[in-house]
């Protein structure tokens, strides 16, 4: 794979040949990463193998972080706190994947199924035609959209392929000043967008819904293709990336919580532990949430670097899956995307006796105040009217889980808050979806951050620019009809 040259942007080196480290810098500098979500591991990945000394302490006794699952005590189970998909777009979450020796484990769906109201189900998959018309006839045969919705869409797509990446506009201002109308909003461009952005369309920055659409619809043919893990995440983020990550020398502390970070004379030296222990180090990789930066602060040093209070601002939001055990097979699909209805996405998963499916609600705040019997009865309902079968059948067990702070709001200027990977504290380096990977908040935003970190460090101890793989490439088509990325 390709990777880029982070001051010039050019594309200058390959990943199977990384460049020379200078091992005298690199050896012997002991970088501290804490947590051992995707960010972290990802910064993980890339020094372990370059000769710095890694320790990497998550609180957790497994890694994953927020792409995580659980022991359904009922079924006894490994449950997964949500259904994760990435897409083709996600080149540098493919490219750790790949590192690690994961990757067999991704299934890619190249037809997407969409159930309308009345229970038509479309297909969307890619017909050889280049980018972006490949989705055109997919498009033009959608049941759950009318002739006028498609000329509107159309219009409304070939806008966001011209406009510039970045406007200082809401993406729901944008959308109705170019043709679009709140049915099409509705049942085209939310539809898309609120799982992908998991926010609503009135509280998005035109730059990451345009993003949505232009790098993983509109640009290369292969960029809508779904990854989805054909284990659940705890095995898919589980041994054989542990095993990788012992085997590359990466000393890994799991159970082990920092309660603060070191501090000597304004420079970061490492990190105290909750059992009062301390880890000293060099270079110290904060690859915890947001939210739980400014706490690992003491409280004297919080103002050294302005862009830690800042991350106050950063607004979250939930997302709500729901797991129903049937007692056989239910649904025929292995996917099923719901238009106009609270279900989004809803997955065949296998279970025991195969009738395991799984509801995903983003931006779930509408049903903040509902009990979670409440969630369930709402959702079953809908589940049972989308999957005739699963009305015959009978529901033996089911789970309804609200990930409050799923990810971080994509809210117009969000991007104001979003700190860089390198802080002016020496010693310390942010790494996290929420810092500035120029990607929402997704595992191939966090695996970004975690190899801008790794690339902040090496760039200042070796003097290497390195960073991140390059996405895939615009088609000709695209470019010819002016399409901008
Ligand atoms: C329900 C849900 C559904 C999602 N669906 C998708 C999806 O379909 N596709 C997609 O791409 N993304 C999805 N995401 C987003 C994705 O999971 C996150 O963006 C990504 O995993 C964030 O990784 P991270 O490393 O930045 O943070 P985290 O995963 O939060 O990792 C931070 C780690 O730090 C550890 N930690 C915290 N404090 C300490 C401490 N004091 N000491 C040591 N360790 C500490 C935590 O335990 C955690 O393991 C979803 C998220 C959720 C919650």
């Amino acid at each position: 794979m390709k990777v880029v040259s982070m001051s010039s942007g050019q594309s200058s080196l390959t990943s199977e040949s990384p460049p020379p480290s200078n091992e005298s810098n690199a050896t012997g500098r002991r970088v501290l990463v804490v947590g051992g979500g995707l960010a972290g591991l990802a910064a993980a990945s890339r020094l372990g193998r370059t000769g710095y000394q890694v320790t990497l302490v998550e609180s957790r006794n497994k890694l994953g972080g927020r792409a995580t699952s659980f022991v359904d005590p009922t079924t006894g189970e490994m449950v997964d706190n949500c259904q994760h998909v990435s897409m083709g777009c996600c080149t540098n979450l493919a490219d750790f994947c790949e590192t690690v020796g994961i990757a067999r484990l991704l299934q890619t769906v190249r037809t997407l199924y969409f159930q309308d109201e009345k229970g038509r189900v479309s297909t969307m998959r890619a017909a050889p035609l280049p980018a972006p018309l490949h989705l055109f006839p997919s498009f033009l045969s959608a049941k759950y959209l009318t002739l006028w919705d498609k000329i509107r869409i159309g219009w409304g797509m070939l806008s966001l392929m011209w406009s510039p990446p970045r406007l200082n506009v809401p993406f729901d201002e944008w959308l109705l000043s170019h043709g679009q109308t709140p049915r099409t909003i509705d049942r085209f461009w939310g539809l898309v967008l609120v799982s992908a952005l998991n926010e609503t369309i009135d509280r998005m920055d035109f730059r990451y819904a345009r993003q949505v659409f232009v790098e993983g619809f509109l640009q290369n043919g292969r960029a809508f293709y779904v990854e989805i893990p054909s284990v659940p995440l705890g095995q898919f983020y589980g041994s054989l990336l542990e095993s990788w990550l012992v085997e590359n020398g990466i000393l890994l502390k799991m159970g082990t919580a920092i309660s603060k970070l070191k501090f000597d004379r304004g420079r970061i030296i490492g990190a105290e532990l909750k059992d009062g222990s301390t880890i000293d180090a060099d270079i110290t990789v904060l690859a915890v949430p947001h939210h739980r930066v400014r706490d690992l602060f003491p409280t004297a040093d919080v103002e050294r670097d302005h862009s830690i209070p800042q991350l106050d601002y950063i607004e979250t939001s939930p997302i709500t899956s729901v797991h129903l055990w049937y007692d056989r097979p239910v649904m025929d699909y292995p996917h099923l995307v719901g238009v106009g209805r609270t279900v989004q996405w809803l997955f065949r998963r296998t279970g025991d006796e195969g009738g395991y499916v799984q509801a995903v609600i983003s931006a779930s705040r509408e049903l903040s105040s509902h009990s979670s019997d409440e969630i369930l009865s709402i959702i079953r309902a809908e589940v049972e009217e989308m999957l005739p079968k699963a009305k015959e059948a009978t529901l033996k067990h089911s789970r309804v889980v609200t990930e409050r702070r799923a990810t971080f709001s994509v809210l117009p200027g969000i991007d104001h808050f979003r700190p860089d990977a390198r802080s002016v504290i020496p010693g310390l380096v942010l790494a996290g979806d929420y810092t500035q990977t120029g990607w929402p908040a997704t595992m191939e935003g966090a695996v970004r951050s975690g190899y801008l970190a790794a690339a902040a460090i090496r760039k200042e101890t070796e003097g290497v620019n390195v960073t991140l793989v390059s996405p895939l490439r615009a088609g000709w088509l695209f470019r010819l009809l002016g399409g901008r990325n």
